[in-house]
């Protein structure tokens, strides 16, 4: 799927958004302020490989920091790195749901100002 994340450089929101052409790009516009100013920030690709790390250097017998809660990216990490140490494979349903979860703008809209 062609979807990409975008950082508004007026209001600083990000937002999920699919992209069919490149050139589609150009009239993308903020949901939350109208600004055509939208940034493509790193790719899903990028994305999945820092997951990786993440889940590599996760330490699930100690409790995480406030800061560890904050991070958007962290959703379900630690449910991920538990399943996988009892050797369950949650399937790609699983992956869908917590791509949605990080990606939502709701969990931002809480944490900035
Ligand atoms: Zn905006």
């Amino acid at each position: 799927m062609p979807l990409h994340e975008y950082a508004c450089e007026d209001c600083g929101r990000k937002d999920t958004r699919l992209v069919l052409k490149r050139e589609d790009e150009g009239a993308l516009k903020c949901r939350h302020c109208g600004s055509g100013r939208l940034k493509r920030l790193i790719s899903r690709v990028a994305i999945h490989r820092t997951e990786a790390d993440r889940l590599a250097a996760l330490d699930t017998s100690r409790q995480p920091d406030e800061a560890y809660y904050r991070d958007n990216r962290n959703i379900g990490l630690r449910a991920k790195k538990r399943m996988q140490e009892l050797g369950v494979d949650l399937g790609d349903a699983f992956e869908e749901k917590l791509e949605k979860a990080r990606t939502t703008t709701n969990l931002e809209d809480l944490t900035s100002d």
